[in-house]
């Protein structure tokens, strides 16, 4: 079985929570994109942890962890990272993370380089994480860049880095930067490259010969549908791709089809960042449900900005993603608003619409907004749907309706059993 765990949305969707919670029936866990930009918040009986570049599976003991071909690894943050959880008695050795040979590596002057844009275009600024995840890529592309795989041989990866350092000046040079020293970025490789090398293997064969087995695969995205680099609100995406269709190549195993996607969409929308977000709510409306939902980037800190459940935008997501079914997180957040709001279209050029624009169109769209009754309830140790008050049931089922795809889970806390299965 070869399953996707994908978000509908902007991101934040609570991706990591349900991998924990669904990874039991699974024996290997993949990261198919992205890197330490990411932040997935898992809470167990080991605790809470914040997951940026090891996959969620890595909380149980059972899985095997597959960091993927398509994903930008900075390795001290990995190393720390590792030790931050091995700290908390979480096990991690070679038996149970596998790094893939091909993904690349995130160096300090991706970072860097992220930081001296996002500086330089002021208030025009992306809002990236500046965790160096659009230069690495943007290097990847260009051919410039070191896999895991070269942190074997290190006088051949030492010879390619003196090479990209001397390319890399120029652009320090032309943000007026200060230089970059090649020693100083090839003893930050070798000391925290070294401690990777036992997880580091070809993770294709790996996982080629798991599916031959008959394993359980199950691909975990990071970010959603709408910071695709292709399908998502371009250029205020991410710099990977978060779709479910790109899960096999970027996990490594693309000769194998998918098939089952599970796409994680929240009660109501939020979104970190720069870039149109037509759902947006202000004000009182607007602080209510961040406080409600604790809505700060797991990553960043940063606040997020946050609207209602926005029918256009997951309207999009599920087909992009060609999600079978959805998982419905935080529902319990809505608690106690008298009247639940919702995006129910967008108003484009004086029309009404459900179908979610691209470029300058969107940046034109308003949202039309309806509410729906509320509820006061807390609804955290509800387990059945009946348990639910109506008016939580009468929501649930309006979304599903309106997005045309059947919801499977409904989560209503953070903790790993605050859920309902429909
Ligand atoms: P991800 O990147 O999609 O994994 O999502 P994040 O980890 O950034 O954000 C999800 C946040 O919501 C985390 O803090 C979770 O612990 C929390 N969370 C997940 N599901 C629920 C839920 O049903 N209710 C509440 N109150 N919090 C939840």
């Amino acid at each position: 079985m070869l399953t996707a765990i994908v978000g509908i949305n902007w991101g934040d969707e609570g991706k990591g929570r349900m991998v924990d919670l669904l990874s039991s029936d699974y024996d290997i866990i993949c990261r198919y994109q992205g890197g330490n930009n990411a932040g997935h918040t898992v809470v167990n009986e080991k605790g809470k942890f914040i997951l940026n570049l090891l996959p969620s599976g890595i909380l149980r003991d059972t899985t095997v962890n597959v960091m993927g071909n398509g994903m930008v690894v900075d390795l001290e943050h990995l190393c720390n990272e590792i030790k931050s959880l091995t700290d908390k008695g979480v096990t991690i050795t070679p038996d149970n993370l596998k790094i893939s040979d091909k993904a690349i590596i995130c160096f300090p002057y991706h970072r860097m380089q992220d930081i001296w844009e996002e500086e330089r275009l002021g208030d025009k600024k992306f809002g990236s994480t500046r965790r160096g995840i659009a230069p690495v890529y943007a290097d990847k592309y260009m051919k410039k860049a070191l896999r895991m795989g070269d942190l074997f041989d290190i006088p051949a990866l030492s010879e390619k880095l003196e090479g990209i350092v001397e390319w890399k000046n120029i652009t320090t040079a032309g943000y007026g930067g200060e230089k970059i020293v090649f020693a100083d970025m090839l003893r930050w490789v070798k000391e925290y490259g070294e401690k990777m090398l036992p997880y580091i293997c070809d993770t294709t064969e790996y996982l080629l010969s798991a599916s031959h087995l008959g394993k359980n695969i199950m691909f975990e995205a990071q970010l959603g549908a709408l910071r695709d680099i292709d399908f998502g609100i371009y250029p205020y995406t991410s710099s990977s791709q978060t779709i479910a269709a790109y899960a096999p190549i970027g996990a490594g195993i693309p000769s194998k089809k998918i098939e089952t996607v599970i796409g994680i969409m929240k009660a109501y929308s939020s979104c970190v960042g720069e870039g149109p977000f037509t759902a947006e709510l202000f004000g009182d409306e607007g602080d209510k449900l961040r406080e409600a939902g604790s809505e700060y980037g797991a990553a960043t800190g940063r606040p997020r900005r946050v609207g209602g459940f926005d029918i256009p935008a997951s309207l999009y997501g599920i087909k992009v993603q060609g999600a079978d079914c959805l998982a419905l997180t935080k529902l319990d957040v809505l608690s106690g608003l008298d009247k639940i709001p919702l995006c129910a279209a967008y108003e484009i050029d004086g029309v009404r619409t459900t179908a979610f624009p691209t470029g300058e169109r969107l940046l034109r769209a308003k949202p039309i907004y309806e509410y729906l009754e509320g509820f006061k309830e807390d609804i955290g140790m509800c387990r059945r749907m009946e348990d639910l008050p109506k008016a939580a049931q009468d929501y649930i089922r309006f979304i599903e309706s309106a997005v045309h795809c059947k919801i499977k889970y409904v989560s209503v806390g953070p903790k790993r059993e605050d859920y309902i299965t429909l």
